[in-house]
């Protein structure tokens, strides 16, 4: 018999290796993990654990995917290796997972080995024997209350008191979790009031109700009923859970999480890549008594295996994670929750690039479980699933308690397009950055906005102003000649950092796309000119204009704070919980945001919303543009209005007639999706083309250009549309040059098998060497 492992290696292929012959030599004497291999069998490693092996001159560990029969080699035995290591005595994968990842390797076109290890977390990877002892910290026996009373860090001592008495203490993970630092714990013990011991590891208590669940309205009891209904019967079916922002989802996936928590099962909710994730954890655990696991990128090794082995075993109950969280083993899933399914961060985008809605889909077809993809704007993807009967809808029309759907407005901006940087603004409505800028008086905001703005705060409500754009303005330009400061990496313009009210603030130029710096120039390059500009809006400019007219006591009889949220505001730990605060307490104040406040944040105050330049999508080559402009819009339409008063939503446009756009004002989004969808199906693009990417990154644009023409060349006989090689959308990023090619097929089928024979192929061109080449299946952007 021989083994066959998956191993880490580019390779499109398994390789096979003769089992340990004496396995007594293999345990390592050090290991105190009860996995390691009894030394008295000489049983082969088991499918789905791990094992060493040389592979040319190096050791690798990799996943046994199958035990064959000798003759069934492509290698004469007496060519193979000999495994070096069992790691595993037991299946560290399920067969299930092993399906899985067969499946994630054949639908993406990527190497098995390199699934696993994309599946696998770091020090398992690494070959760590799974923990099967967990630390505990507990108080010593002897150590009295009064022994804890110090008068440093009072507050975390008595934290620690409570959490760490009697005989099983707390384990560590859980302190850590709970805002406990290890240095302090460390602290104690070298104090002599606390010592750690190893405690193997328990299972969890049954979950129970903490908290009464709301009376559902008749929408939200239809659908939790059919997804109950499905987990009893231990069914597959994929639900799109289609509610307006503020129907009320969250209380529809509680309701019927709490059928199959009671059941005994596992829950997974995946939520979209920010920071939600504290803020959905306490809308769980205000729920249910239930270990509730967070999967999120800020994690560190081990913690990540800890909770990889959590949901293995299942100890975690409540799983909320991000994309990979998908790829985790579950010891019995009963329930998976996609939150804002049509969120683009649920596409991975690089090495595998799988899209986590996808493998949810097929995850709850293979476990026989539900799926619900819940949504205000879901993907014209997902729509199309339901028109083909793939997919069930659940819809939710109206918003939850007493809360009243936003209404929204068009608000001509034609004489307003400072916003619009690729629309350069007259020279005389710019104020010239150096050397003494002058405040323009041109804040980019329409006089009817303006007015809205200030009615809102003088009935004591909120604004929220959104600006997808960091920074002071995105152009520095010369009006001598036309010269602006671009990226020497990227095909891009430097993004201008300046402050007008605050000095301290150091004024710079800065790519967004690779991070790269620069002074801003005192005059042209080109002509020497003095006359630089900062041409278009970003929300550092937006809030100093906002100030100078809401915020000025020489101006304006009453002021109003102005608070600025996105990634430069909130970089600094705590910014975030004290902006939030600020926001919280109510007071009449407008937010300047950015992307970041887009999603999943409830801000109760707020009653009007503002999109100077939201509606730029519509103006975008991209023809997935719309689409995802318009779900951005009503997404930061939903934050208004979600208190008890009525909430209002102007977008400023340059285009008031466009008649997409009006259509999504008019009616809403889900016929501005289906008209999308029409204009889809009459155009054959995606959903009803089926695509494949090919992107290759190379130090000249030349090389990467001759490789997609190799590709097309030894391209069999086929029905699909070829488009390219062209230039990527940024055909320079980081000094590195990007080509593309693009397939289109009516079909799945042909194009995958194609793609089978072919893109091996591709990769073994003589012209592939030396640079990168990448499939994406499916891919969102082009
Ligand atoms: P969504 O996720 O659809 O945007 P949420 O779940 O955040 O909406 O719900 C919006 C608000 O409505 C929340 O404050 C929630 O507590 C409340 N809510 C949800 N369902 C009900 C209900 N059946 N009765 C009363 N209030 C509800
Ligand atoms: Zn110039
Ligand atoms: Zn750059």
């Amino acid at each position: 018999m021989l083994i066959r492992v998956a191993l880490p290696v580019p390779l499109y292929r398994e390789f096979d290796y003769l089992p340990p012959s004496d396995t007594s030599n293999n345990t390592d004497p050090n290991s105190t993990d009860l996995n390691t291999i009894d030394p008295n069998t000489t049983a082969p490693p088991p499918i789905g654990g791990r094992v060493q092996v040389s592979f040319g001159r190096q050791t690798l560990i990799g996943i046994v995917v199958d035990h064959i029969d000798s003759s069934l080699s492509e290698v004469p035995v007496n060519k193979l290796k000999t495994i070096k290591q069992v790691i595993d005595t037991k299946p560290l994968l399920s067969q299930q997972m092993l399906s899985l990842a067969r499946w994630l390797a054949g639908y993406y076109h990527y190497p098995l080995g390199d699934v696993l290890s994309v599946m696998l977390p770091t020090l398992i990877r690494q070959g760590k024997p799974l923990d099967l002892l967990i630390t505990h910290w507990r108080i010593l026996p002897n150590v009295s209350e009064a022994d804890f009373h110090s008068n440093a860090h009072k507050q975390r001592q008595q934290f620690a008191m409570l959490k760490l008495h009697g005989e099983h203490g707390a384990s560590e993970d859980t302190l850590l979790l709970e805002g406990m630092q290890r240095p302090f714990l460390k602290l104690l013990e070298e104090n002599g009031l606390i010592e750690r011991f190893l405690q193997p590891k328990s299972p969890p208590n049954p979950v129970t109700l903490a908290k009464m669940p709301l009376t559902l309205n008749e929408q939200q009891k239809q659908a939790v009923d059919s997804i109950i209904a499905t987990a009893k019967e231990e069914k597959y079916c994929g639900y799109l859970l289609n509610g307006v922002t503020g129907s009320g989802k969250t209380e529809v996936y509680l309701q019927a999480m709490q059928s199959v928590l009671e059941a005994g099962k596992q829950v997974l909710v995946l939520v979209p890549e920010i920071g939600l994730t504290p803020q959905t954890r306490a809308r769980f655990a205000e729920r249910f008594a239930a270990n509730i696991l967070l999967l999120h990128s800020g994690l560190n090794n081990t913690q990540r295996m800890h909770g990889w082995e959590d949901c293995r075993e299942g100890r975690a109950q409540i799983i909320i994670g991000t994309r990979s969280s998908i790829l985790h083993p579950f010891a019995n899933l009963g329930l998976i929750v996609v939150d804002e399914s049509h969120d683009q961060s649920y596409k991975q985008q690089d090495t595998l690039r799988y899209h986590a809605a996808d493998v949810a889909l097929y995850r709850g077809y293979q476990l026989g479980i539900p799926v619900v993809l819940g949504t205000a704007t879901p993907s014209l993807e997902h729509l199309k699933l339901v028109q083909e009967g793939k997919l069930t809808e659940l819809v939710l029309s109206q918003r939850a308690g007493n809360a009243k759907t936003a209404t929204l407005k068009l608000v001509d901006a034609r004489d307003k397009p400072t916003l619009y940087s690729d629309l350069p603004a007259a020279p005389s409505e710019q104020a010239s950055l150096l050397p003494n800028l002058k405040n323009s008086q041109n804040t980019g905001l329409t006089d009817d906005t303006i007015h809205a703005i200030r009615d809102t705060l003088e009935a004591g409500e909120q604004v929220l102003v959104f600006l997808n754009r960091r920074g002071y303005a995105p152009i520095l330009l010369c009006e001598a000649c036309g010269w602006q400061a671009d990226c020497v990496r990227c095909e891009a313009h430097l993004t201008v950092h300046h402050s007008q009210l605050n000095s301290n603030q150091p004024s710079y130029l800065k790519c967004h796309h690779c991070d790269w710096q620069a002074s801003i120039p005192l005059a042209c390059p080109d002509c020497a000119s003095v006359n630089l500009n900062a041409v278009g809006m970003g929300t550092t400019r937006l809030t100093e204009s906002l100030h100078a007219l809401f915020s000025n006591p020489q101006t304006s009889k009453k002021t109003y704070p102005i608070i600025q949220i996105d990634r430069d505001t909130t970089r600094k730990k705590d910014s975030w919980e004290d902006i939030y605060r600020r926001i919280n307490s109510g007071d009449p104040a407008i937010l300047v945001g950015t992307q970041m406040v887009a999603k999943g944040h409830h801000f109760p105050n707020v009653t009007l919303v503002c999109l100077p330049n939201a509606d730029r999508g519509f103006l975008s080559p991209d023809f997935r543009s719309p689409e995802h402009t318009a779900q951005l819009i009503v997404q930061v339409a939903g934050r208004s209005g979600r208190g008890s008063k009525p909430g209002k939503v102007l977008i400023q446009t340059v285009q008031p007639e466009n008649p997409l756009l009006r259509k999504l004002v008019r009616d809403g989004y889900q016929p501005f999706a289906l008209e999308l969808l029409k204009e889809r199906k009459m155009l054959g693009l995606p959903p009803y083309t089926y695509g494949a990417l090919i992107r290759c990154e190379a130090k000249t644009l030349q090389r990467a250009t001759q490789v997609l023409k190799d590709a097309i060349s030894i391209m069999p006989q086929h029905q699909l549309a070829i488009l390219g090689p062209i230039d990527a959308p940024m055909k320079m990023k980081n000094s590195r040059y990007h080509s593309q090619l693009l397939l289109l097929s009516k079909q799945r089928q042909p194009l995958h098998q194609l793609l089978n024979y072919w893109w091996p192929q591709v990769l073994q061109l003589p012209s592939a060497k030396y640079l990168k080449l990448t499939l994406d299946i499916d891919p969102v952007g082009w």
